[in-house]
């Protein structure tokens, strides 16, 4: 097993680059592909982390070189979202059990919003990472909820986006990079685990309530990636 952990913005990424630091765990940096990417090994099981910088051409390309480059085997996203659902309030988690592209958008030739012929609207993260979740989520003092995630180019604010998310694709958060690593993981057959935090509500004082929780809910996702790493590095069974 070789864990991928990939997050868009430096900030989703810092704290658990702290963690290894302070684990006293030796960090190799390479640089490849206007990104850098940093190696170490946690617990016997050996790790790369990075973060792609934001939307979802720059998710696809990190969580490529993650897999064909660098060999990973599987992949764990870590980072702050929008809530849809109003059970989501700023600094819970989600786990997404599907994610969709909200902009996609072929509909003058009679397909459904999200859909590109040859391949899915909605695309699946694995059962047995979730599985391992659930179990780490029952003892986690903050309140976990699993649902769909919509991913576009977009910073949503605005209550009129939110509804259609939520009608359209039944979407519980909203966020810019997750479908691309769940399309690009389903494209290499690799094990995805995909979590946020959330940071804002997506409605019009997202941009500040963004600004005001990043801090807190980056803290959130990387402490619950890190029991999942330590969940996972005590299984025999994953080395
Ligand atoms: N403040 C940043 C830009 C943040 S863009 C800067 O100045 O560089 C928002 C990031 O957080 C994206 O990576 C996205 O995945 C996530 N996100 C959080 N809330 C979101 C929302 N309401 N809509 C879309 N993405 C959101």
């Amino acid at each position: 097993m070789k864990i991928a952990i990939l997050g868009a913005m430096e900030e989703e990424v810092a704290p658990l680059l702290k963690f290894f630091a302070d684990a006293n765990c030796q960090m190799l940096e390479t640089p490849h592909a206007n990104n850098t990417f940093y190696s170490t090994t946690y617990n016997g099981i050996d790790l790369v982390i990075a973060y792609s910088k934001i939307g979802k051409v720059h998710a696809a390309i990190s969580a490529t070189v993650l897999i064909d480059t660098f060999k990973c085997t599987h992949l764990l996203f870590s980072g702050v979202a929008g809530a849809i659902n109003p059970d989501l309030k700023i600094g819970d988690v989600i786990i997404a059990t599907d994610l969709c592209q909200h902009d996609i958008d072929i509909t003058a030739f009679g397909y459904e919003p999200g859909f590109i012929p040859g391949s899915k609207t909605f695309m699946k993260t694995c059962p047995t990472l979730l599985s391992v979740a659930e179990r780490i989520a029952e003892t986690h003092s903050l309140k976990v909820i699993k649902g769909c995630i919509a991913t576009g180019d977009q910073f949503i604010h605005s209550q009129d986006k939110k509804d259609y998310l939520l009608e359209q694709f039944k979407a519980d958060a909203i966020e810019m990079e997750g479908s691309a690593v769940a399309t690009v993981c389903d494209a290499f057959s690799i094990p995805l685990f995909l979590l946020r935090s959330i940071s804002d509500t997506a409605d019009m004082d997202a941009n500040f309530n963004f600004e005001e929780f990043l801090d807190t809910a980056t803290k959130n996702s990387s402490a619950f990636i890190i029991k999942m790493i330590d969940e996972l590095s005590s299984n025999p069974a994953c080395k």
